[in-house]
C-alpha cells in the first residue's frame, strides 16, 4: 500500500533531492523517509440511537529533531494510514522553514463529520485522545485543527487529556476556542498566510497584489481568509471551484470578479442560488483561465497530470496541503508555472499554534496586533530564506523550501551526534 500512495512517494523523493542537491549522506534520507512512531488504534464509540461504531484512527508522529511533534488531526473519510504518515512529513518541513521549535506529527480519524451529530462528534473526539494519551502532551505532542475538525473539537480533546492527566495542560492541543486557552488570531492565520506569501513573492517580482486575477479552489477555513485577505488588497477572484450541496465540484465564474460577500452567500447556499451574476463553467473552462494565480485551498491531488496540462495559470500557492501530484509538479515546471509550496504557503497556521503554544506555557496572552504581526514577520522571513536558497541552487521554490527546512533539522541531528 505504502509503495502505491503518490504523495508519500513523492515526499520521499522531494527529501532525498533536497539532500543530494545539498551534498549530505543517505542518513538523514534514511531517518526522514519514515515517521519515527505511527499509532493506529480502533476506537469504539457509543452512538446517538444507541449502537456502537468502530472508526479507525491514527497518530503519525514524523520527527522531534527540532521540537515536540506538531500538525492537526483530521477527521475526514479519505484518512488512511499513508495519507496520515505524509501529511505529518509535510508538518516536519513545514515548521522548519518556519523556524518555529516544532517538529512534525499529523493525526486522523477515518469518518465523514457531516454523518454524525455533535455530540458523537465529541465522543469521538474523547475517546481519541483516551486511546493515544500516552503518546500526546504538551511536551511531547500537540495537536491541531484540520480537514473536518474545529475549535469545538480542539477544546474538547484538551479537556479530555487535563481530566485524564488530573493538571491544567492546555498546550496538548492548538486551535482551541478563545474562552479556553485558544490565541487570537489562530482561525484566520492559515488564509491570511498564504495571501501574505502571495504579496511578498509579487513584491519581491516589483509588484503588487492589486489587479491580479485569482482562480480559487476550496472556500473552507484556508480558502476563505485567505480570499478575504487578497480582495482586501485589491486582486479579483474571478473564478470558483467547490463542492455543491450534493458534494459534487461545481465551477463559477464571474468575469468582473467576486466579493467576499458574494463569496460568502453562494456557499450558504452550497451553490443552488447564483444571485450575484455568476455562471456556472466546466472544469476545462476553469483550469484554461487566463489567470494571474491559481490557489488550491482544498486537499490533496487536486492537480494532476491531465490537470497541469490544461492549467493556464502563472502562477500556483497551494493553501492545501499536497494539492499537486509529483508529475503534475513536473509538467507546471516544464511549462515554468512558478509554484509556491504548501510547506511555504500554508504555514501561517501552524505558526500561530506555535504561538498559541507559548501563551498557554507562559500564561500570558497577546493581542490579535501582536499575533498578527508576529505572524507576518514570521512568514517574510522564511519567504526571504527559501528565496535566499533558489537563487543561490537556480531551483523551484519547492526545493528550495525542502532544502533550507533539511538543513535546519540536519543541524539538530548532527547537534545529537546522530548523524
Ligand atoms: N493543520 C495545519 C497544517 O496542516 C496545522 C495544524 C496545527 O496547527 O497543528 O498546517
Amino acid at each position: 500500500m505504502e509503495e502505491n500512495y503518490g504523495p508519500l512517494l513523492s515526499v520521499r523523493k522531494e527529501i532525498d533531492n533536497a539532500r543530494k542537491k545539498l551534498g549530505l549522506n543517505n542518513d538523514i534520507y534514511e531517518i526522514l523517509k519514515n515517521p519515527m512512531r505511527i499509532i493506529e488504534v480502533n476506537l469504539p464509540v457509543k452512538l446517538d440511537d444507541g449502537s456502537v461504531k468502530v472508526f479507525k484512527a491514527f497518530r503519525s508522529q514524523h520527527s522531534n529533531a527540532l521540537g515536540i511533534f506538531k500538525g492537526g488531526v483530521r477527521f475526514s473519510p479519505l484518512v488512511t494510514r499513508e495519507e496520515v504518515m505524509t501529511l505529518s512529513m509535510w508538518m516536519t518541513f513545514k515548521t522548519a522553514i518556519a523556524g518555529i521549535v516544532f517538529g512534525g506529527g499529523k493525526g486522523g480519524v477515518n469518518l465523514d463529520p457531516k454523518k454524525y451529530s455533535s455530540s458523537e462528534l465529541e465522543r469521538i473526539a474523547r475517546a481519541y485522545i483516551d486511546a493515544i494519551s500516552a503518546y500526546v502532551g504538551e511536551e511531547k505532542d500537540s495537536i491541531g485543527p484540520d480537514v473536518g475538525t474545529n475549535e469545538e473539537i480542539m477544546g474538547i480533546m484538551a479537556d479530555e487529556y487535563e481530566k485524564l492527566e488530573n493538571r491544567k495542560a492546555p498546550g496538548v492541543t492548538t486551535g482551541k476556542p478563545i474562552a479556553f486557552g485558544g490565541s487570537k488570531g489562530r482561525s484566520e492565520s492559515t488564509g491570511l498566510g498564504v495571501a501574505t506569501i502571495l504579496e511578498a513573492y509579487f513584491l519581491n517580482c516589483g509588484e503588487s497584489l492589486a489587479g491580479k486575477t485569482i482562480s480559487l479552489e476550496g472556500f473552507g477555513n484556508v480558502g476563505s481568509f485567505f480570499a478575504k485577505n487578497v480582495l482586501e488588497k485589491n486582486s479579483k477572484i474571478i473564478a470558483i471551484k467547490e463542492l455543491d450541496y450534493k458534494s459534487e465540484p461545481i465551477y463559477l465564474y464571474k468575469e468582473d470578479g467576486f466579493s467576499f460577500d458574494e463569496l460568502v452567500s453562494l456557499k450558504e447556499s452550497s451553490y443552488k442560488n447564483l444571485t450575484c451574476g455568476a455562471k456556472f463553467i466546466s472544469r476545462e473552462d476553469f483550469l484554461s483561465l487566463d489567470v494571474d494565480v491559481f490557489a488550491p485551498c482544498a486537499l490533496e491531488n487536486s492537480i494532476d497530470e491531465d490537470e497541469a496540462k490544461i492549467l493556464n495559470a502563472k502562477l500556483v500557492i497551494e493553501g492545501a496541503n499536497g494539492p499537486t501530484t509529483s508529475r503534475a509538479d513536473e509538467i507546471l515546471k516544464e511549462k515554468n508555472v512558478n509554484v509556491i509550496p504548501d510547506i511555504l504557503a500554508n504555514s501561517g497556521g501552524v505558526i500561530v499554534s506555535y504561538f498559541e503554544w507559548v501563551q498557554n506555557r507562559t500564561s500570558l496572552y497577546w493581542t490579535r496586533d501582536e499575533v498578527i504581526e508576529r505572524l507576518i514577520n514570521c512568514l517574510k522571513s522564511s519567504f526571504e530564506n527559501v528565496l535566499e536558497i533558489k537563487n543561490s541552487y537556480n531551483s523551484t521554490l519547492r526545493e528550495a523550501s525542502y532544502m533550507f527546512a533539511l538543513k535546519r533539522i540536519n543541524s539538530a541531528l548532527r547537534a545529537k551526534r546522530l548523524i
